[in-house]
């Protein structure tokens, strides 16, 4: 089955956001800037989804913000397909350092622009978190432009008032929420009905390695009945 593991979209739960006035909806209900033209959008999340509803409210004319809560690598989509042509060949260290490079060459330090690096590279970040770089396609040279306004967490929201974690206090027309997704397994998988609850992931891997443990100690029974056997059997034609 190949239906997708996280197909709903995560809502926050951001106090107030009930009793915000304006259209509220998650980046999978987004259409086209175009629908926002001269209206004070705020995106909040600022993965790839974010980052590109972000790009198209403002090229619309949308006054716009994004909301930037933890550190990103921002990577060209050349960049990433060198580095996973590159990773066959090289150590995924030498590897991030490159895309590292380039990546402070081109954009150059993003921290006064609210953007943080991750301590670990691209390539291992992914590898250990899943957690994938951001694919610019202009957002970030809008955002250097002050075009795209890049916010601290939203605190709460009082009607169309927004008060962040750094006190600052904006109006807005509408909220995107680019939050991600969760899991709709429970909702497809039948056989969750008969269980009591869904593994979780580690429970899911402790019960991978005690089936690849058996096996092991099993694999290891047969090459010992078979070596036995073969020396029986040379045994028996020497004796
Ligand atoms: C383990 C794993 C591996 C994956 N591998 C691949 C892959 O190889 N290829 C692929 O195409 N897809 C992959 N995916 C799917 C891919 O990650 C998602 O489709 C994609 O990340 C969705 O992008 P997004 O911007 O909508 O959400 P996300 O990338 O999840 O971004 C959501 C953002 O919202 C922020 N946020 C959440 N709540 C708040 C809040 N209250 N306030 C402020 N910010 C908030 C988060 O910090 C985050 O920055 C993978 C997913 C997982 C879980």
């Amino acid at each position: 089955m190949a239906t997708g593991g996280n197909g709903e979209g995560f809502i926050p739960d951001i106090p107030g956001l009930k009793s915000f006035p304006g259209e509220v909806i998650h980046s999978s209900y987004y259409k086209l800037g175009k629908l926002y033209i001269n209206k004070k959008v705020l995106v909040i999340g600022s993965g790839n989804s974010g980052m590109e509803i972000a790009l198209d409210l403002s090229n619309y004319g949308a006054q716009t913000s994004i909301v930037v809560r933890s550190p990103f690598h921002v990577m060209t989509k050349e960049w990433i397909w060198l580095g996973m042509v590159l990773v066959k060949y090289l150590p995924i260290r030498f590897v991030d350092s490159l895309l590292l490079m380039l990546s402070k060459f081109k954009y150059g330090d993003l921290s006064k622009y609210g953007i943080v690096r991750p301590k670990l590279g691209p390539l291992s970040l992914k590898a250990a978190t899943g957690m994938s770089a951001v694919i610019d396609v202009g957002t970030i040279i809008k955002t250097k432009s002050g075009e795209i306004q890049v916010l601290k967490d939203p605190l709460h929201i009082r009607q169309d008032e927004v008060t962040f974690s750094d006190g600052k206090l904006y109006q807005f027309d509408a909220i995107i929420l680019a939050t991600g997704y969760k899991t709709t397994i429970k909702t497809w998988l039948k056989v969750v009905d008969e269980m009591t609850e869904v593994p979780s992931l580690d429970e899911g891997l402790n019960l991978i390695l005690e089936l690849l443990a058996v096996f092991d100690v099993a694999t290891e029974v047969l090459v010992k009945f078979a070596e036995f056997a073969f020396i029986s059997l040379a045994a028996s034609f020497i004796f």
